[in-house]
């Protein structure tokens, strides 16, 4: 994938600012959350196909670091705000591939386009989107089915710090340092779901 200079635009940036603090969820699309193209029986059928796969993936991570313990340890409980489902980044690419997987996010999972044109985010292309499946008080509409990154959410991994939305509840243990390194901060921003 194609990287720009800086690590994110400044329009996502303050977004991602906002929304750790907000009680509200940002604003629909000027026209509306887009209708879906694909029935929503065959939706489900596609959801409920790729479960197995979700379900896998996510025992084998929680196996995993029941062997190897990562170096921070997820503490607390969800408030249930639905902030942290706010801005979910869909890598933009525009190969057949990512064509797929933005097909796959859109039309079958339920995102869609919050801005209009992509976004940098860690010097990467990204489409931010919202989920039109969190309900008015911040609980998702779609739980069986949810997608793997919001099973795991938030992310606790083997290198940077947690991946924690402020004021959700969680926190990490041992603490983040007051002062992070930028770097790190950069490519383990605690404020957004990645899809990519
Ligand atoms: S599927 Fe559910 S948990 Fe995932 S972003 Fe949408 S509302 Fe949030």
């Amino acid at each position: 994938m194609k990287t720009y200079p800086g690590p994110s635009s400044e329009l996502l940036d303050n977004l991602l600012s906002e929304t750790s603090e907000t009680t509200h969820q940002p604003p629909l699309p000027k026209q509306g959350i887009p209708k879906q193209k694909i029935p929503y029986l065959l939706r489900q059928i596609g959801k409920i196909l790729a479960l197995p796969l979700v379900l896998i993936d996510d025992s084998m991570q929680k196996i995993a670091k029941k062997i190897i313990h990562p170096p921070f340890k997820r503490e607390g409980q969800c408030k249930r705000r639905g902030n942290c489902c706010h801005y979910v980044l869909v890598a933009y690419s525009r190969s057949l591939i990512g064509h797929l997987f933005y097909f796959w996010y859109t039309q079958i999972l339920g995102f869609y386009k919050r801005l209009p044109k992509p976004q940098i985010y860690d010097g990467k292309k990204m489409h931010v989107m919202g989920c039109r499946h969190l309900r008015k008080d911040g609980s998702c509409g779609d739980y069986h089915l949810r997608p793997s990154i919001c099973r795991q959410w938030p992310a606790v991994e083997y290198f940077g710090y947690p991946k924690i939305l402020k004021g959700c509840g969680y926190r990490s243990n041992p603490p983040y340092p007051k002062k992070t390194p930028d770097d790190l901060y950069e490519s383990k921003d605690p404020r957004l779901k990645v899809l990519q």
